[in-house]
């Protein structure tokens, strides 16, 4: 496997590398890194930092030209979040739509959906939401039972979705749901239409996580009202729709092997700046055995996805390797954040009152988002299972 990077992409590094030292927020390079604590400020200043990198092009670069992106190649996408990883960038407040939602209106999109949404949803203009989840339908996605019932120039859905993030500041939300009456099977008679957030009948309630932030919802919609032409892609096929916009997400994972590494680095600082005992942490040849170990763990990881990157640049294809990227990436940030509380023993059952103000904990908690979203651990364990090893398929009911 080759390495080295082309000229070109060491361009588009640098140049990227440069737009942000001159564009990131006023000390975000020297280190402070916080956010407005007002949600409505944290909101207003993502919100804007989305709209600057949009004008810079760099909201959504693996996007074509002509919609503003960049149309960047897969390697460049990844030096993208490799970049952005490094400076600990502030995120896109419109992530779901610049990773899935807007390529896929794209993809399947009338022209006059395309010129509608695609410009706003890349400057965050207008938030997006994806309504796939319910209850008792997530891993088993198809089981989802919201519905939409078409009553002259309009859909009326009622139905409850939830871990839909973002919903309470969205305006919009990609939203996936039955149509048909008597379907052939549960793939069948699904519909994805484009709703908006702003009416009576859609109530987003945000839920309390356990690392104390506020990001999705369950979201209730209430005879909500669509206009009929709001569909994307064709009535009753929605499940092709829904899969398109999944295959978008993959690309994705680059961004947890980068935080992976994130992580690593700043556990090593960690061990570095402070004591137990009398003597830094990182004199403390356990903690060393340890760190040894997530280096090298880390770094298989980054080799692994690289691999996989140049196996699906060869192929044109994402491929089941991606679920064991996924897979192990995920596990060990969460393994490695869960070590660093850990070293801080009875400390660690601390919140903000534990050293660095709680940072580890923080990090800990949410890293089991990774391990969820996207498709669980046990789900990626299965793909790999069946399409990699070739071993009998899971039981469908
Ligand atoms: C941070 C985060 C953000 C999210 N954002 C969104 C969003 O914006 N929109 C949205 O629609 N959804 C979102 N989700 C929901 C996410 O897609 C689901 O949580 C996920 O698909 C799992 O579904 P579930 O929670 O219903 O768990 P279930 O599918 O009920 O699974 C429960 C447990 O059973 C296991 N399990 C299930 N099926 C199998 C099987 N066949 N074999 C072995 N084990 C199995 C699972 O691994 C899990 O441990 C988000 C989730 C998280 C964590």
């Amino acid at each position: 496997m080759d390495f080295s990077y082309t000229p070109q992409e060491e361009e588009f590094r640098a140049e990227l590398r440069a737009w942000l030292k001159e564009n990131l927020p006023p000390g975000w390079l020297e280190g402070n890194h916080k956010l407005p604590e007002d949600p409505k400020e944290e909101e207003a200043f993502l919100r804007a930092w989305q709209h600057k990198l949009a004008d810079g092009h760099w909201a959504g670069v693996s996007w074509p030209k002509e919609y503003g992106g960049r149309g960047a190649s897969l390697i460049e996408q990844v030096i993208y979040e490799e970049e952005m990883a490094r400076v600990d960038a502030p995120p896109q407040v419109n992530a779901i739509g610049i990773g899935m939602i807007g390529p896929t209106i794209i993809a399947l999109g009338t022209e006059e959906q395309k010129k509608r949404y695609v410009p706003k949803i890349l400057n965050a203009e207008e938030v997006w939401c994806q309504g796939y989840s319910e209850p008792n339908a997530g891993s088993d996605l198809a089981a989802l039972t919201t519905r939409a019932t078409l009553e002259g120039d309009h859909w009326v859905v009622n139905g409850q979705k939830i871990w839909t993030s973002y919903a309470h500041l969205a305006d919009r939300c990609f939203l996936l749901l039955r149509t048909k009456e008597n379907p052939q099977n549960k793939h069948d008679g699904l519909t994805c239409l484009l709703v908006d957030m702003h009416q009576p009948g859609v109530e987003p309630r945000p839920i309390h996580q356990m690392n104390d932030h506020r990001d999705f919802n369950e979201t209730f919609f209430n005879n909500a009202i669509v206009p009929k032409d709001e569909v994307l892609g064709e009535v009753n096929n929605g499940w092709y729709a829904a899969v398109v916009l999944l295959s978008f997400e993959r690309v994705s994972v680059a961004n947890v092997a980068f935080r992976l590494q994130q992580a690593y680095d700043g556990l090593l600082a960690y061990c570095k700046r402070h004591e137990r005992n009398g003597r830094p942490l990182i004199q403390d040849p356990l903690v060393r055995n340890r760190l040894a170990g997530y280096h090298a763990r880390v770094h298989a990881a980054k080799l692994n996805f690289y691999r996989n990157l140049t196996r699906q640049i060869k192929t044109g294809r994402p491929g089941p390797e991606g679920s064991m990227d996924k897979l192990y990436c995920s596990e060990l940030l969460k393994e490695l954040n869960g070590y660093a509380v850990s070293l801080q023993g009875a400390q660690g059952e601390l919140w903000q009152d534990a050293e660095e103000e709680g940072k580890w904990q923080e990090e800990y908690l949410s890293s089991f988002a990774m391990t969820i979203a996207g498709g669980t651990s046990e789900i990626q364990k299965n793909i790999i299972a069946e399409r990699m090893l070739g071993l009998p398929k899971d039981i469908k009911y």
